[in-house]
Parts: structure tokens; sequence; C-alpha cells
């Protein structure tokens, strides 16, 4: 299979919105849905992922003005946490008006960060078990709406308290556990970038189930785990080897931005970090 050649053509690239600060209180430079909207439609890109705190009660609204723009809502970011001692209360309805969200908003994909370790519990296998048992639920949920939930498998450093899947290996086992047809992964370069297994991984059982690929780059000397990701080129990241990895799948689907970086791109004029995402995409993904 060939890799989809992004040197000269950038028509893949989308923006999560986190790479502009949009999702944490106090970052970002204060943009308007609808100028964010404006601004990536004038730089052709292939659409956005939004993040729920920026949808409120308009979604149905966002989407149509993304499409008006000619381009998708690529994805939406998340549900509550299933499993794990923050998950919060009424989290099964907090998730479907997550899942009711994206379909309003027209988007196929909602991602799922899991949450941490059970409370009473040890290790992460009883976790994933019952994390299977609710996604599962979720998805049939989803199924109605034409949504599909992407499980994310998250760097290990993040295990404990945000997530029981630190591998794609381990993502791809717990939507098998779901024996739903519309579960799926998100790959991440932030989470998997360091994971030799992925390619082989993602070739014997990764076939048809990649509903998302996010890149960022791992900056050598990262100071924070949660908000110090590169821009794509400023890390170590093997971005083309990663991107053929997922795309050996059969995935043709957007290329999202996801950088979260408070002490630098979040800093930045949004227009310039678009610029820069843009000739970064073309130059380095
Ligand atoms: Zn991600």
């Amino acid at each position: 299979m060939v890799l989809r050649d992004f040197t000269t053509d950038h028509s893949a690239c989308a923006l999560n919105t986190a790479t502009l600060g949009h999702n944490l209180e106090g970052y970002g430079a204060g943009w308007s849905v609808e100028r964010v909207i404006d601004a990536c439609a004038a730089r052709g890109l292939a659409g956005i992922v939004f993040w729920r705190r920026e949808i409120g009660n308009r979604a149905e609204e966002i989407g149509e003005r993304v499409r008006a723009a000619g381009m998708e809502v690529v994805g939406l970011c998340r549900t509550p946490f299933l499993v794990g001692s923050d998950v919060p209360d009424r989290f099964e309805d907090d998730a479907r008006a997550a899942v009711d969200m994206a379909a309003a908003l027209g988007t196929t994909v909602l991602t799922i960060v899991t949450g941490g370790t059970e409370p009473g519990t040890t290790g992460v296998m009883d976790s994933q078990k019952i994390l299977a048992a609710r996604t599962a639920k979720l998805a049939e949920y989803a199924s109605q709406f034409g949504v599909s939930l992407a499980l994310e498998p998250l760097n290990p450093m993040f295990g404990g308290n945000r997530t029981v899947l630190m591998t794609a290996a381990d993502a791809l086992r717990v939507a098998d556990m779901t024996g739903q047809p519309n579960v799926g992964v998100a790959i991440d370069v932030y989470h998997v970038w360091w994971d030799t297994t992925l390619a082989d991984t993602l070739a014997h059982r990764g076939q048809g189930r990649v509903l998302g690929y996010h890149v960022c780059d791992w900056l050598e000397h990262t100071s924070d785990m949660l908000l110090d990701r590169g821009m794509m080129g400023d890390g170590v990241a093997d971005l083309p080897a990663i991107r053929a990895a997922v795309e050996a799948t059969g995935y043709r689907g957007a290329c999202e931005v996801e950088i979260f970086s408070s002490n630098n791109w979040w800093q930045r004029d949004p227009d310039d970090v678009l610029d820069q995402m843009v000739a970064r995409f073309r130059k380095v993904c």
C-alpha cells in the first residue's frame, strides 16, 4: 500500500482545537468557534475535531457551519472516564450526552479516554473488562446514530489515573471484547511513538479498526507530561513510520493535529500556529 503524499497536498490535515489551547480555561487566544472554522477553511483543511466544552448546545449549528465551509467535523473529544476513581456520577448519562452531541455535530467518531484503574482492583486487566462492558453498552446506543467509539491508548505514564489502555494492542483487544462493530481505536503519535511493536500490531489486528490518527511530536527534553507536546518536526517521533503503520490498516481519514503546549504553541497567535501546522504537515508528516 502506498503512503499518501502530503508534501504537495495537505487536504487530509485537520485541526484538533486543543492545538489552539481552546479546551482549557485560561489558555488560547479566545477565538470563537466561527473564527476557528473560517481560519481552517481558509487553509484548505479537511476538518476540525472539537471538544465538548466548545460546543455547548450549538452542535447542529456548528456542524452545519463546518460543512458549509467545505470541511467535516472529524471527531469529538470525548466521553467521561468510564473506569477508575475519577468516573463522574451519572457517567452513563454523560457518555450518552457525548454521543448525542457527536450525532448533532454530524461526526461519526467519538473518542474515549478510559480513566484509570478501577477502585478495589490493581493492574489493568480487571479494569479493562469493566471498560469493555461499559463501552459495549455505549456502543449499542451510539450505533443508532451512526457514531463509532474510538478507544485511545495513552502513553503508559498516564496509567493509574487516566488510562487502562497503554498500547494499541490493549486498545484493539478491548475493542474486540466489546463485540460491537462500531468500536475501534485512535492512534496518537504522542502516545505510541515509543512502541516498537506498533506496526506489527496494526498490521495483524488493526485492519479497518483505526478510527482516528492524531499527530504532534515527542520533544526530546519534554517538560510536562500533559502540556508540552511538540509541533511535528520538533521532536524525536518517526512520523512517516507511524503513519505508514496506521495507513497499512487501510486508514485514509483525516490526520488531526493535536498539540497541548501551554508554554509554547498556546502562547502564539493562532494564525501563526495554523500556518506552521500546515507547513510542517506537508514537510514532515
Ligand atoms: Zn489524541
